[in-house]
């Protein structure tokens, strides 16, 4: 830790994941969490990248927020692996896109039928479905392995070691290599345009704040090889390995 507690204070941006760092999967923020992270924004640029759509990041992120209205023009949303930004526009009172690094509806149905014969190649056993499958986000296409309304019980216990999504990476790969193709949350694979992933974010990030890598620190579960937080490795920024949201917290409160 002797790295961070001398570095951390010269950090003007801290970026996280969200599913796995910030919350459970696609579970709702903790209020210890929300407090936390807003504390956070009276001094630092909060940044949130994570795979999942804007509507979800509403859902499990802003509605659990409450932050006072005046921080939030440190906050920088990421949806869909930066496939898209938000910020909020204090004049409209709403969040606002700033660009959005769409998937036709061509490029969209070609995933779907190449995710459709994947499944049934894999002779993997989809009996037991919660909900949809597949989520067409526009920007990113996302199969949810258990479907999209499975309990957190049921996803964790799927594919712990990763070996059944590494499996269907593979052959999706085979399929439609024009594509970026990753190992999402506990169940997904996301599919966007290629070279769309949490460095990308990063890098977009930088530009829209004009900050440096030197600037900032990455917060994430999966920063393991194959994990989708490892492609910030690839960057110059710092970078933590958190277990989950209860060492996320203690790791933010040096920041406070
Ligand atoms: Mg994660």
């Amino acid at each position: 830790m002797s790295f961070f507690t001398t570095g951390m204070n010269f950090k003007k941006a801290i970026i996280c994941d969200l599913d796995g760092t910030l919350a459970l999967s696609k579970s709702p923020l903790s209020t210890e969490m929300a407090e936390v992270l807003c504390g956070i924004l009276r001094n630092h640029y909060l940044v949130v990248i994570s795979g999942g759509s804007y509507t979800q990041f509403d859902k499990q992120f802003l509605s659990h927020l409450n932050c006072p209205e005046e921080l939030l023009k440190n906050l920088y949303l990421f949806p869909t692996m930066g496939g898209t930004c938000y910020v909020y526009d204090s004049e409209s009172n709403a969040w606002k896109q700033l660009y959005e690094e769409i998937l036709t509806i061509e490029e969209r149905d070609l995933i779907k039928n190449a995710i459709s014969d994947s499944l049934r190649e894999s002779n993997m056993d989809f009996s037991e479905i919660y909900g949809e499958l597949v989520d067409d986000r526009v920007t990113q296409v996302t199969l949810s392995c258990k479907g999209q309304e499975a309990p957190l019980l049921v996803k964790q216990s799927w594919d712990t070691d990763q070996s059944k999504r590494k499996i269907l990476v593979e052959i999706l790969k085979g399929k439609i290599p024009q594509f970026e193709i990753r190992i999402g949350g506990t169940t997904s694979i996301d599919i966007t345009k290629k070279g769309i992933d949490k460095a990308f974010a990063i890098q977009k990030f930088k530009e829209l704040s004009n900050l440096s890598d030197e600037d900032i620190i990455f917060v994430g579960d999966a920063l393991f090889t194959g994990g989708n937080d490892a492609p910030v490795k690839t960057t110059g920024v710092d970078y933590i390995q958190e277990s989950g949201p209860s060492e996320t917290i203690a790791f933010l409160r040096q920041y406070l």
